[in-house]
C-alpha cells in the first residue's frame, strides 16, 4: 500500500517511521510514504500556494494551480488508479467501512488543505473523493491524513502482528469491541470477570460477544439501528458517487 500525501508540512509526517506497528510497516515496506511539498509546486517569482478569496472575507485559499501541479507528479509515481482524496470537513465522514474500502486500494493520495480551505475548481475538477474525519474544523489536512493512514495501514496484511485482533476490534461486524482487562487478577479491589479465568473458550468467546453487543447498544444505539440521516451513507458525495 502506497501513500502520497500532498502537504504544506510535510515535517509532521517524518516521525511516522520511528513508532509503533504503522513505523514498522514503513520501515518493512508494506507500507509506503512519500510526501509532496505543495510549496515546491508554486511558480517564481513569488513562489506563492495561496491567495485571498474572490468576494472577500476572512483568511486565504490555497491556489488550484500548484495543487494541480503536485496531484500530477504524485500520480505518476503513484500505483495506477489510486483515487486522489482531499481531506475537508465536508466529506464523507470516515468510518471503519469506509476504511475497508480504501485499504482494498493499492494507493491512495491524500491532499492537505489548509488556511480557508482551497479552490473550489479544483476540487471539482480533480478531486476523487472528499472524505471528513469528523463534525469538527481542524486547521488543515494533515492530521486527518495521519488518522486515515494510520487506520488503513492497519489493515495492509502483516501490519498488525495477529490478525485476529483486527476481527475483534470494534466496528467489526457492526459492535464495539468487549471489554480487556491483565494482569493482576486483583487490582487496588477490583477484580476481573470470572469468566475470563476460567480458560474456557466458548465461555470467553461468547462472554465477549454478549460484552460488546450490550456496550453498542448502551454506548452507540446508532450503530444497532442507525437513525435516518447519520452514518457514512449520507456524506457529501465524491465524484466515485461514495
Ligand atoms: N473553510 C473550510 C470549511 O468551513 O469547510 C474549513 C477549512 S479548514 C480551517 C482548513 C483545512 O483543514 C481544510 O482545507 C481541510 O483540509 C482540513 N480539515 C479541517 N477540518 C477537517 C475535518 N474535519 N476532516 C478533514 N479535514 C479537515
Amino acid at each position: 500500500m502506497r501513500f502520497d500525501v500532498v502537504t504544506l508540512s510535510p515535517e509532521l509526517f517524518e516521525p511516522l517511521d520511528r513508532f509503533g506497528v504503522i513505523g514498522r510497516a514503513l520501515r518493512d515496506g508494506r507500507v509506503r510514504l512519500k510526501t509532496w511539498n505543495l510549496r515546491d509546486f508554486a511558480s517564481p517569482p513569488h513562489w506563492r500556494v495561496d491567495d485571498r478569496p474572490y468576494g472577500g472575507g476572512p483568511g486565504m485559499v490555497l491556489m488550484a494551480e500548484p495543487l494541480w501541479r503536485a496531484v500530477r507528479a504524485a500520480r505518476e509515481e503513484a500505483p495506477a488508479g489510486a483515487p486522489v482524496i482531499y481531506l475537508s470537513p465536508q466529506g464523507r465522514r470516515l468510518d471503519q467501512r469506509l476504511v475497508e474500502e480504501l485499504a482494498g486500494h493499492p494507493g491512495l493520495i491524500l491532499v492537505c488543505g489548509r488556511f480557508e480551505g482551497v479552490d473550489e475548481r479544483w476540487v471539482e475538477s480533480q478531486v476523487d473523493q472528499e472524505i471528513s474525519v469528523g463534525d469538527f474544523v481542524m486547521t488543515g489536512g494533515e492530521i486527518p491524513a495521519l488518522m486515515l493512514l494510520d487506520a488503513v495501514s492497519r489493515l495492509v496484511p502483516g501490519t498488525v502482528g495477529d490478525e485476529q485482533s483486527l476481527v475483534q476490534e470494534s466496528f467489526q461486524g457492526g459492535v464495539l469491541d468487549a471489554p480487556v482487562y491483565t494482569r493482576p487478577a486483583e487490582w487496588r479491589g477490583h477484580g476481573v470477570p470470572a469468566v475470563l479465568l476460567g480458560g474456557h473458550h466458548g465461555d470467553i468467546a461468547a462472554w465477549r460477544g454478549t460484552q460488546g453487543q450490550e456496550r453498542t447498544e448502551r454506548r452507540r444505539p446508532d450503530l444497532v439501528a442507525p437513525s435516518p440521516g447519520s452514518g457514512s451513507d449520507t456524506g457529501p458525495l465524491g465524484k466515485d458517487g461514495k
